[in-house]
């Protein structure tokens, strides 16, 4: 790529192994905690991911407020990670806790409905413009039971994704194009069931023919997308990109399923409400319990009169949709009070100028050294990559990544308190961050592109 032409790789380890240096000098409380847990956790994590934080251990967490967390060490960070989005309120934000500390004294899981369930349902149907909801407590599982639906509805069996998404452990969507063209496994999908050509046809993002190609097949049952691709960097969609991907759904009877779960970033009903998107389904998880395990679908009236005459009452809870705890009352609660109190209009007007002032300061650290690299804005999200344009496409993002630059540019940050999101240099604003937090990061990314490109 081009990015790995113009970074000197014998500096980037240099600095690389500089940073892991201070970094593990400066945490001696999480290190020690990493090794006690590595006693009967595999590579000393709670979860896989884990282990892919940069540095040679993850740092332990000591508390976290708003949009800033202290470690085991008393160093403190600004989150711009906030949970991968699952702490986008901000961390432990003042109206959620009160609901679901009331809520917690009052019965956690009964799986029975609670009065918060009309406001969170009225709430989202107002933002998103579906009228019927159904939850869930991951994002993941209101991804899955959309695609139960939309194969019952249609009577077929695939579905369309695009080449880089990422939608939760769906196992559909762990496909990739080959150079030919073809949908394949997706490098590393871990222990498939069925080949994933089986289950899905990957279309590039932006590519209206492959799309158009999928759906004439007429084996499609859903297409499921993020209006903007978040997971492989940011791509935005080309101008009427959506307009005539839900065209051509209507055409083919395909069930179109907008996953609004990182693009709620977008406005308090998400790009589809801020593009003016219909599709029939909508999925939601992560933050809009404020950190409380919590996940959504929405359809029509019409997808929910079909189900209702499909699905029979006696078999109702053994038909691969539902989970014991979906829906409790504490997830509810968290909803309620999220959704009313803290992710609100009012906080989108706040947040959005924040990642606009973010992005500001990547594009002149950028324009300082003539780095060969892009920042793109979604709302109050936004991320830089490693190529000199924006991606149009999954497979132009995926190509312009530098894993071992990533890693230096995390570690990098994180030694001088800031945490950005793994896996890509994104940045997430929650209500309480300013624009001090903002402007580290400014100050972070000027010194490395002057330490990379200048030093
Ligand atoms: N949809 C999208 C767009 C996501 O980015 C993610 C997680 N990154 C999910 C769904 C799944 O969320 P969870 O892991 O909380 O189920």
């Amino acid at each position: 790529t081009v990015l790995k032409s113009t970074v000197n790789r014998d500096r980037l380890s240099e600095l690389y192994e500089r940073e892991r240096a201070t970094f593990v000098l400066t945490h001696p409380r999480s290190a020690a905690l990493a090794e006690q847990a590595a006693t009967h956790m595999p590579g000393g994590v709670p979860m896989s991911w884990m282990v892919k934080w940069p540095g040679d251990f993850p740092i332990f967490i000591d508390t976290a407020k708003g949009a800033h967390f202290t470690d085991v060490d008393g160093i403190d960070y600004v989150d711009f990670c906030l949970g991968d989005t699952g702490a986008m309120a901000g961390h432990s934000p003042a109206a959620t806790i009160a609901a679901v500390t009331a809520q917690l004294a009052k019965g956690i899981t009964t799986m029975l409905p609670t009065a918060d369930a009309i406001t969170v349902s009225a709430e989202l149907a107002e933002r998103f413009g579906l009228p019927l909801w159904q939850f869930t407590l991951t994002a993941t599982d209101a991804n899955r039971h959309a695609i139960r639906y939309a194969r019952l509805l249609t009577g077929r069996r695939k579905i369309v994704v695009h080449n880089f998404c990422y939608h939760g452990s769906v196992d559909e969507a762990f496909a990739t194009l080959d150079a030919d063209g073809r949908t394949v496994d997706r490098r590393s999908n871990i222990g498939p069931g069925v080949p994933t050509s089986e289950t899905t046809i990957v279309v590039e993002f932006n590519d209206l023919a492959a799309m158009e190609a999928a759906l004439a097949t007429g084996e499609v049952a859903a297409v499921l997308l993020e209006p903007a691709l978040t997971n492989i960097g940011i791509v935005l969609p080309a101008p009427g990109y959506h307009q005539a991907v839900r065209e051509l759904t209507r055409r083919y009877g395909v069930v179109l399923i907008n996953d609004e779960t990182h693009t709620i970033c977008a406005g308090p009903g998400g790009l589809t409400r801020a593009a003016g998107l219909e599709p029939d389904m909508l999925v939601i998880g992560k933050s809009i319990g404020g950190g409380i395990a919590c996940g959504t679908f929405g359809m029509t009236d019409e997808m929910a009169g079909r189900i209702e005459r499909m699905v029979p009452l006696e078999d109702i809870d053994v038909g691969g949709i539902g989970g014991t705890l979906a829906g409790n009352g504490l997830s509810m609660a968290a909803m309620a009070a999220t959704l009313t109190e803290v992710l609100t209009e009012a906080a989108f007007v706040k947040m959005i100028p924040l990642a606009d002032r973010w992005a500001d300061g990547v594009q002149a650290g950028i324009d300082a050294v003539g780095a060969p690299w892009h920042v793109t804005r979604l709302g109050c999200r936004a991320e830089y990559g490693f190529s000199p344009e924006e991606p149009v496409n999954g497979s132009e993002a995926a190509a312009s990544d530098d894993f071992e630059l990533q890693q230096l540019l995390h570690l990098y940050a994180l030694n001088r308190g800031i945490l950005l999101t793994p896996f890509h240099n994104m940045a997430l604003m929650c209500p309480d961050t300013t624009e001090a937090d903002v402007d580290a990061h400014t100050q972070m990314f000027a010194d490395l592109c002057q330490e990379l490109f200048a030093g």
